[in-house]
Order: C-alpha cells, then sequence, then structure tokens
C-alpha cells in the first residue's frame, strides 16, 4: 500500500490481461520465438502494409523534431477516405484511448455506464476508473440485446458503449438494430459505437452516414489501424463524431499523443487498398476453416463477423497452457467470464492450420 491517499477507484479496479507477447512465451516455454504462433490479439497475419513500412523509414531521420500535434495530413487524408471533414476526426493513441478520452470529457462519479455482457474489457476499466456504475445488459445468445440495452438507460445513464463487431465474441448487431437504437436512445446518452473490426464486414453499417448527416451529436464511432491495417504496434486509433463532440474531447488530449512514424505509418497504409484487400480474403478463408473445423469436431463456436472465433474447448485453462507450451498463443476467455471458452485470432493459412493440428492433440480429436 501507498502511504500516499490515491484514487480510491483504484483499489477495485478491474485489470486488462491482454495478450501474452511472443518473447514472454519464448522464455516461459522455453522455445524460439521463431517457432511461436501467436493467435492471441486479432492482429493482421499477413503483417503492415509494405507502402507503410516504406513511408515509416523516411521520417525516422526527423525524429528529433516533435510530431504535427494535430496530424494535418493524417486527418485530411482520413478524412477525404471516410468522406467525413478533418473536423470529425479526433486521434487516439490506439482506440483504447479515444475509449478513455469518452472517460474523461464524460464522467463523472455516480455516472452509469450501459454496455452489453461479453463487451470489451476496456468500457469497464474506463467506467471504473472514473467512478461511475456499470450497467450490464445480458446478452442474447452471445450478442448484444438492442432493446434491453435501451431499456437499461436512466436519466443517469451517460455513455452506452456497444462494439460491432463485438470483442471476444465476433458477433455482429444487425443493421435493423442498430438503426433502432440510433433512433431511440436518449439524447443526452453517448453512442460509442465500436468499430474496431468494420472493415471485415461485407455489408457494414453505414454509421459514417450519421456522421455526415449531422443530426447526431451525441454519436462516436471508434475505429482502428491495429486491426485490418496491420499496424497494432503503432497504436493509432480513431473517433469520427460531431464537430461539438470532437472539439470537447480534443480538450482531454495530450498535444504530443501521436508520434511521426505513427502518422506516416498510417497516411501510407491508408494508400494500400491491395493490402487490406488481401488481409480480408485471407481472413473469410481461415475464419471459415477455423469454424468449418470446430463444426467438423462437434466444437461448439460463436459463428463470427470479425477476424477471431470464440469456441468452446471445455477447461479453457488447460487447453490453452498446452497449446501454448507447443508454441501456440491463444487467448484464455475465464475473464470474460467464459473459462469453457478460447479465442482464436485468424492466421494465415499456414497458421492456422499449425493451430487445428496441435488443438487436435490437446484436445485428442
Ligand atoms: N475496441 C475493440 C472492440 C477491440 O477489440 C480493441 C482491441 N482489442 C480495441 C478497441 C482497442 O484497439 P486499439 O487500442 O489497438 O486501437
Amino acid at each position: 500500500m501507498s502511504s500516499v491517499a490515491l484514487n480510491p477507484n483504484l483499489d477495485t479496479l478491474p485489470v486488462y490481461i491482454p495478450g501474452k507477447p511472443i518473447e514472454e512465451v519464448a522464455r516461459e516455454v522455453g522455445l524460439d520465438a521463431a517457432s511461436i504462433v501467436k493467435l492471441a490479439s486479432n492482429e493482421n497475419p499477413l503483417g503492415p502494409s509494405p507502402k507503410a513500412l516504406a513511408a515509416m523509414e523516411q521520417v525516422l531521420r526527423n525524429l528529433h523534431l516533435y510530431p504535427d500535434g494535430n496530424a494535418f495530413y493524417l486527418k485530411r487524408k482520413l478524412a477525404e477516405k471516410l468522406g467525413v471533414e478533418p473536423a470529425n476526426l479526433v486521434l487516439g493513441n490506439g482506440s483504447n484511448e479515444i475509449i478513455e478520452f469518452i472517460g474523461h470529457a464524460a464522467l463523472q462519479p455516480g455516472d452509469e455506464v450501459v454496455v452489453s455482457q461479453y463487451c470489451f474489457a476496456v468500457y469497464p476499466i474506463v467506467t471504473a476508473l472514473f467512478g461511475a456504475k456499470l450497467v450490464t445488459v445480458p446478452a442474447k445468445g452471445f450478442g448484444s440485446d438492442i432493446p434491453g440495452l435501451l431499456a437499461a438507460i436512466t436519466p443517469r445513464t451517460k455513455v452506452l458503449f456497444l462494439a460491432n463487431p463485438n470483442n471476444p465474441t465476433g458477433t455482429l448487431t444487425s443493421n435493423a438494430d442498430l438503426a433502432k437504437l440510433l433512433a431511440e436512445v436518449p439524447p443526452h446518452v453517448l453512442v460509442a459505437l465500436d468499430e474496431a473490426y468494420v472493415e471485415f464486414l461485407d455489408e457494414p453499417f453505414d454509421s459514417l452516414a450519421l456522421i455526415r448527416a449531422g443530426r447526431h451529436p451525441n454519436v462516436i464511432l471508434m475505429r482502428t489501424f491495429s486491426k485490418i491495417f496491420g499496424l497494432a504496434g503503432l497504436r493509432l486509433g480513431y473517433g469520427i463524431a460531431a464537430p461539438a463532440l470532437v472539439s470537447a474531447i480534443e480538450k482531454v488530449r495530450q498535444p504530443f499523443n501521436l508520434n511521426s512514424i505513427a502518422q506516416a505509418g498510417a497516411l501510407a497504409a491508408l494508400e494500400d487498398g491491395d493490402h487490406l484487400a488481401a488481409t480480408r480474403e485471407n481472413n473469410r478463408r481461415g475464419r471459415d476453416y477455423l469454424e468449418a473445423t470446430f463444426r467438423e469436431w462437434g466444437l461448439e463456436y460463436v459463428p463470427s463477423a470479425a477476424n477471431f472465433v470464440l469456441v468452446r474447448v471445455g477447461d479453457g485453462a488447460r487447453v490453452f497452457a498446452e497449446l501454448q507450451r507447443r508454441g501456440l498463443i491463444t487467448r484464455p476467455m475465464a475473464s470474460y467470464q467464459l473459462p469453457e471458452w478460447l479465442r482464436i485470432t485468424v492466421g494465415t493459412q499456414a497458421e492456422n492450420e499449425r493451430f487445428v493440428a496441435e488443438l487436435r492433440v490437446v484436445l485428442g480429436k
């Protein structure tokens, strides 16, 4: 215990348990890092765009200079790609930071935050950090119950977080349900629609149209360069919202939260449509392969709209540990109250086949 009276919210703050880094597992199990496959953090198995790598190398020689605090060029390009204005964008050190910005900008002790059961772990953490109260609505199947979420709203509700597709379940909220949510949510509630995996969808809900129409001052979309763009290590995410909301959130952003390498890499990645298409295709094939294997083996799984699959393996902790001993890092789900399940990120075909071969041995299939 510190002798200093720290923020009392820290006493009960949930802890985020990330996917294990390859190097850490290599040390723990005594394997060569090069032989380890990580399917634990929904990263892009094809790596970063070569165009992004080249652009990042170019900026290294200017690292003695501070980055552009307003990320002018990146915002301009991103706005052009999305069909919105730069004033609609706020950039963060990963979309995790956007979630934290929402806490800083909106949450005070006593406020309520509505989420679905099995929501992304960072929403409860940020809620607790700001002393707000988490209101968790039971999932429907594994997906979000939109009428249930609406019914949970009270005059004290400040924020409603909804990820679509959701992590860790991979479930998708239908376009009709999203439209219902946005039509019926009261104006005092900030709807934070987390679209970290939206680029993997074939027919996404046209959430950007809401921003362009300018009639939803209480909606913020959150997206990231960590998933389909393959730049998780750069830490770059963004919020898309009405200019007034963006200006308010900008006040809580530190001046140089986006480093120069990240800005250059993201700018170039936005121009690499081929890399995106290859990633989408690899994901579609790999996800089909994993889901077909689980069906064949009679393993329960949640059909996924994203780049990972939640599968019921029995004793999740044991299967996780045995896979790890064999050089495969997956994500155990006990912290999501799903101790019998693992979340598997779709890898390259070779990685998926290796995973299936190892899982076959571990489960005795
Ligand atoms: N939202 C969701 C739903 C996620 O799954 C993740 C990453 N696990 C994030 C946000 C945060 O991603 P990042 O901070 O890397 O942008």
